[in-house]
């Protein structure tokens, strides 16, 4: 298969004229048609509702376009909460799912009325203190430890992961929660990250569904919510398959027919909170080969760095990279792309197979619509880009305007660009 941009080589020449290269460019209409898709996925669920993992793409413009179907945030921090409240998503719209919490980042959850995720069980006294009581809706986050599989493929590893309460932790919690006054009960987890299969939602949803009859049986507590978390992933590379989200849909609803309606659970609400399956196909980062280098590898130098798309530095992961115009072109050179900060590991690829690139071409380095931009730091000195909304009409907004050095020194009061201390 191939992989191709959503935005066609005559567009982006007319878009870099506006927004010079680099910026990350996102498309309004595949975010879109997926948000309703997975809106109708989970249709069969009266109280089904998807809190967007706000880390994964922090951006106010994005964020109400998802609003627009529903969607709420889910936030893990004090600015991720004021960001949500600044675009009027407050009460039960935000899911509070952080840990190692600040007592304020607890309060202002709290004054904004949110749900609030515990990730551990000293947590609830903590925040006991922290507010001055118990929510009467919580939720605790839960980890079985061990090694998390479908079938025979290691999915991941919860027993090695920071996150969640242990089950037997989780039973104490519900009660002592219960004697606190804690009326509406949530269960969350989340067990494996970026995963390519359908079976990952479903198989999930069997393993927090079983507990929740059980910690219903046990406890008493009134399961209001399972919140499945994020994890659903996306074909970065060619060959992969992308998920299908009606199948996984359909799969987590035969199991609430199995495991919670018999048990007369049929009244639970199923949360998600997906970053990286909301808006990672629909973006890319924009950039312009500037140089190119022979040396003991070839070379070709672009005008991005590690700064505006980490991922392949800390991770080695994969981002399929399209030389536009040239789509077509046998990939017949083998190539390091790479950026210009003093670390040897800001390459976009290496040993990539690509088309002849030549100094002026513009590269798309795809699906970078989640956990690109955000993840991104001023290392070297070098300034965050924009963010450009290609919008469905073929127009393009400004979301999010590039940092200038203004901003790089704005955290140095005593320092003015351009002068010398002026304390
Ligand atoms: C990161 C995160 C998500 C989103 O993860 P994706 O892989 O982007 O779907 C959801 N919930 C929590 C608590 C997270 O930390």
């Amino acid at each position: 298969m191939t992989k191709r941009p959503f935005v066609t080589k005559e567009q982006l020449e007319e878009i870099v004229k506006e927004y010079p290269t680099p910026f990350h460019l996102y498309d309004e209409k595949g975010i879109r048609r997926n948000a309703q898709a997975l809106k109708e996925a989970f249709a069969w669920n009266k109280g089904y509702r998807e809190y967007f993992a706000v880390k994964a793409t922090p951006n106010p413009f994005l964020m109400e376009i998802l609003k627009e179907y529903g969607c709420g945030s889910d936030c893990s921090s004090y600015t991720e909460l004021m960001l949500s409240d600044a675009v009027g998503i407050s009460g039960e719209g935000i899911m509070f799912s952080s840990n190692d919490t600040p007592a304020e980042d607890f309060q202002l959850a709290d004054r904004l009325g949110a749900i609030i995720n515990l990730d551990d069980i000293t947590h609830i006294e903590f925040l006991e203190k922290a507010i001055g009581r118990i929510p009467e809706t919580i939720s605790c986050r839960y980890n079985p430890g061990g090694i998390f599989k479908i079938s025979n493929d290691i999915m991941d590893n919860p027993g090695d992961a920071k996150y969640g309460m242990t089950t037997e932790q989780i039973f104490e919690a519900f009660k002592i929660l219960k004697a606190k006054g804690a009326k509406e009960f949530g269960i969350h987890a989340f067990l494996a990250s970026n995963t390519v299969t359908n079976d990952y939602y479903p198989l999930l949803a069997k393993v927090l569904f079983e507990l929740a009859v059980k910690l219903h049986e046990e406890t008493g507590a009134h399961i209001k919510f399972i919140n499945l978390s994020g994890g659903i992933g996306i074909p970065y590379k060619p060959d992969q398959e992308p998920n299908d989200i009606r199948v996984i849909g359909e799969g987590v609803r035969q199991v609430y027919e199995e495991v919670l309606v018999p048990a007369g659970m049929g009244d639970v609400a199923i949360y998600t909170e997906l970053g990286r399956f909301m808006l990672g196909p629909y973006g890319c980062l924009v950039t312009r080969a500037v140089h190119e280098k022979h040396t003991y590898k070839e070379y070709i130098g672009v005008d991005a760095c590690a700064a505006n798309l980490m991922r392949p530095a800390i991770y080695g992961a994969y981002h399929h990279i399209t030389v536009m115009g040239k789509e077509d072109a046998p990939c017949d050179h083998l190539y390091d792309v790479t950026g210009s900060l003093c670390e040897n590991s800001d390459k976009f690829a290496v040993d990539r197979h690509l088309p002849k690139i030549d100094i002026g071409d513009l590269l798309v380095i795809h699906d970078t619509g989640a956990h690109g931009f955000s993840m991104g730091y001023n290392y070297n000195g070098k300034l965050r880009s924009a963010e450009v909304l290609l919008k469905e009409d073929g127009s393009t907004q400004l979301i999010r305007r590039a940092e200038t050095p203004k901003d790089y020194f704005a955290t140095f009061d005593c320092f003015e660009i351009g002068k010398k201390l002026v304390k």
